[in-house]
């Protein structure tokens, strides 16, 4: 019951099912099994010795709930495989371990969770791991001096939504021998999609977008059939599957991430341009505004320009304390992707741990709000925006 690829995401998704069932149910019921009965051993030997497709035990990955989620997200991304993970960080670490193993080369800002595991996780166990800052970029092809490594990245970033080229990072990682994993989760699939621009690996944290209601937590990777294959084996070994029960929520969410991701797109641009209008706003990154330093390469590489963005508020920390506090509409809370809007402090929360000059160095200014921009009306959300710009004062 594969769909064809010529459709487009948003009528592919909806008709996402691996399994007719006798009821005539549009959607498939959820396979809450962990096991699967046979008729007789020869039966069971024949799957277990690969004569026969079957299903043996749900940790191995072989689960209709979880297989039909995957077929899902691998055409969300138009890939030829998709597996699902308990989590991003289960995504990024069975794809690290995987496929980093002979040294991991990171390009520009990470998530603070990944910096972590690559620092404190991945170094101890002996894989060597380069930084380049963004500005660094042109470091890219010395540092790939053996064949074999990983080159990772995100963009846009986090939270300065910092644009890296994925065309021509591929390109030096390929002539070097290089595979390229994409963090592609501020974007979503529906406004970037990495693999045709040449990237070998694309992760996400369905916790955001992909479930978008902040209501599950989840990872997915999109990738070829062949390098998916070792990362079945570390996320079987390593017991980092998606329940079956939250991959049914999130094949449920998919059906509307096309709808969704246009709106944010549309509000997050209402947003940005009220407060780059809002005389006590000193700067807005938002990929979408012509004014933003990776404007003209995000236009290239992304078919629209997410639902995250950030805004300096004149008079540094504390005003912009001030500022999040006062937010009635926007909940004061980290992660992002989600229905409802968000708003968080990057020196508060995602880079706490840093300096006050590591921060500047990122371009993270004393005064940053990082805003995630719901489905609510944009009206309410830049009237809430001011209120609390008057009363923040
Ligand atoms: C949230 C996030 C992750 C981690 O995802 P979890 O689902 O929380 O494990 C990784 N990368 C980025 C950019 C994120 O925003």
């Amino acid at each position: 019951m594969t769909t064809p690829n010529n459709q487009g995401p948003a009528t592919r998704i909806i008709h996402n099912r691996r399994h007719k069932d006798a009821f005539g149910s549009p959607y498939s019921p959820v396979y809450n099994t962990t096991t699967y009965r046979f008729e007789n051993t020869a039966d069971l030997l024949d799957v277990i010795e690969g004569r026969s497709d079957g299903n043996l035990y749900t940790r191995w990955g072989t689960n209709p709930s979880i297989q039909e989620l995957e077929q899902g997200l691998a055409g969300l991304e138009n890939a030829e495989a998709a597996l699902g993970f308990a989590s991003g960080m289960a995504a990024i670490s069975a794809t690290l371990l995987a496929h980093g193993r002979n040294g991991i080369v990171c390009v520009g800002d990470l998530y603070g969770g990944t910096q972590e595991l690559l620092k404190n996780h991945c170094q101890a166990l002996g894989i060597p791991v380069t930084f380049l800052f963004r500005k660094e970029q042109n470091q890219l092809a010395e540092t790939l001096n053996e064949p074999g490594k990983l080159v990772y990245f995100e963009t846009p970033a986090n939270p300065n939504m910092a644009i890296l080229d994925i065309r021509a990072i591929a390109e030096t990682a390929h002539q070097h021998g290089a595979l390229v994993a994409v963090d592609n989760k501020f974007a979503s699939p529906i406004n970037q999609k990495p693999l045709e621009l040449g990237a070998d690996l694309v992760l996400h944290s369905a916790t955001k977008y992909l479930g978008g209601h902040s209501d599950l937590t989840a990872g997915a990777l999109m990738t070829s059939a062949s390098l998916a294959k070792p990362v079945v084996a570390w996320r079987k070994n390593l017991g980092q599957l998606i329940a079956p029960e939250t991959a049914a929520l999130l094949s449920r969410s998919l059906r509307t991430l096309p709808l969704r991701v246009r709106q944010h797109n549309e509000n997050a641009m209402a947003v940005a341009q009220a407060m780059e209008q809002h005389p006590r706003i000193t700067k807005v990154h938002y990929p979408g505004l012509p004014s933003f330093e990776g404007h003209d390469l995000a236009k290239q590489q992304m078919t629209g320009f997410g639902g995250m963005l950030s805004i300096e508020v004149d008079g540094g920390h504390q005003a912009a304390e001030k500022v999040a506090d006062s937010l009635k509409v926007f909940l004061l809370a980290t992660s992002l992707g989600g229905v409802e809007s968000l708003v968080s402090q990057p020196s508060a929360t995602s880079h706490h741990g840093l300096s006050r000059e590591e921060r500047l160095k990122r371009g993270i200014g004393d005064g940053m709000l990082r805003l995630s921009v719901g489905l609510e009306d944009a009206a309410d959300l830049i009237r809430d925006l001011n209120d609390a710009l008057t009363q923040g004062c």
